[in-house]
């Protein structure tokens, strides 16, 4: 079994990809061909945005919306401790300092409580302006987008959406679906291959109903040009996306709204409810340690995930490895997304250090991501669960 199958997927999508490369190799237009602005309108349409802006990969997406604001030295940025590290990384690259905040232990998503606290903490000790809140949508889960919109507009903060992981996630507000990769002031996602959409090699995009920072955005990508590419106006990258990739990214971006969401929350849905029938299910922490249990992803109410990973908990770190060792010998690959917080990693020590992040700590140590993608068989999952009861008896 595969952990993420993007080989199934080709099968299924064979015939268009195929046509699609070779439209693109015919055509000669590798850099700026017509499959990029046409794969940005759709995007942006889809989203529910002005703008979209493609570039090379999802880290350069935060590192130009960082750019655009001028985060730098003297700046202090709260991101959460539970994610991949490119969402701090691009933070620390500019100079600023990344604050770490701590997740919610049923969401896995940014904690507005504390992120209300570490805010006030930076605002008390007065060393850093607080500028921005970068947002992750973790696992494909939107954040909490409502109460981080309300507490940035009352502080004067930016929002940074890192949607990598969310694209194609939703929330009901006042009624109405809104989709992720519009809830930030800028939002950005990652073409990464085994990300809910993804492309066949690296691949990003930046979101924004700003005109001004859509322009710098398409200036910044392109070594910083101002009226024509070789007029330079400010500092800038080479980062664009290939036509190879968004003629690809438009087969596949198809098949994603057609049927592949659709698909892949039947089989999170399909996992959960096999999970509660065999009585595997934890109500909260206090109840994993009896009988290995194990606790399912929470899905808030008007919330709508893209199940970037479907992802349990178990009671301690000692389970969690049985669990994973047990299921690497019935050939089921399972992963640890993410073994360490932020605030634990190496490269951020010497960071200033905002206080602890228990949840964050205690994720790490019990979180396991299944096997799970829009064509895996109800038989694969249902092996899956096999396998997980066999391992708790
Ligand atoms: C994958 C990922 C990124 C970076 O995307 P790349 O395209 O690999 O650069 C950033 N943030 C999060 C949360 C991610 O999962």
């Amino acid at each position: 079994m595969e952990f993420r199958d993007l080989k199934r997927q080709y099968d299924f999508l064979k015939e268009e990809i195929d046509d699609a490369i070779k439209s693109v190799a015919l055509s000669g237009a590798y850099i700026n061909g017509p499959a990029v602005k046409e794969l940005e309108n759709e995007l942006a349409e889809y989203v529910g945005v002005k703008h979209c802006i493609s570039c090379a990969n999802g880290t350069d997406a935060l590192t130009i919306a960082s750019k655009i604001w001028n985060i730098g030295p003297g700046d202090a940025v709260f991101v959460p401790d539970f994610t991949f590290f490119s969402s701090a990384e691009t933070i620390a690259a500019e100079g600023a300092v990344p604050v770490f905040v701590d997740v919610d232990e049923y969401t896995f998503n940014i904690d507005c409580k504390d992120l209300e606290a570490k805010f006030s903490r930076v605002k008390a000790e007065g060393k850093f302006n607080p500028k921005a809140i970068v947002a992750v949508d973790l696992f494909g889960l939107p954040a909490p987008w409502p109460e981080l919109k309300g507490f940035a507009e009352q502080n004067g903060l930016l929002l940074l959406e890192d949607g990598a992981q969310g694209f194609g996630g939703a929330i009901a507000v006042d009624g109405e679906k809104k989709r992720a990769c519009s809830f930030g002031d800028i939002s950005t996602t990652s073409f990464f291959p085994a990300k809910p959409l993804g492309c066949y090699g690296d691949g990003g995009a930046i979101f924004t109903d700003n005109e001004d920072w859509a322009a710098m955005a398409n200036s910044l990508k392109v070594h910083g040009k101002g009226s024509f590419k070789y007029d330079n106006v400010r500092i800038g990258m080479n980062s664009r996306l290939d036509t190879l990739q968004a003629a690809i990214l438009l087969v596949k971006f198809k098949a994603f709204k057609e049927r592949e969401l659709d698909f892949i929350n039947k089989a999170a849905d399909l996992y959960t409810n096999l999970f509660v029938e065999k009585g595997l299910v934890a109500d909260c922490r206090e109840e994993l340690g009896h009988g290995k249990m194990l606790m399912v992803p929470q899905i808030p109410q008007g919330y709508l995930s893209s199940w970037a990973q479907y992802t349990i908990r178990v009671k301690d770190s000692e389970s969690r490895n049985s669990l994973q060792a047990f299921l690497k010998s019935k050939s089921i690959p399972a992963m640890v997304y993410y073994p360490t917080g932020m605030h634990a990693q190496t490269a951020f020590k010497g960071f200033a250090d905002y206080g602890p992040c228990p949840v964050c700590d205690s994720l790490c140590s019990t979180v396991l991501s299944l096997p799970v993608h829009p064509y895996i068989t109800k038989e694969e999952i249902n092996s899956v669960v096999d396998s997980i009861s066999e391992w708790r008896a």
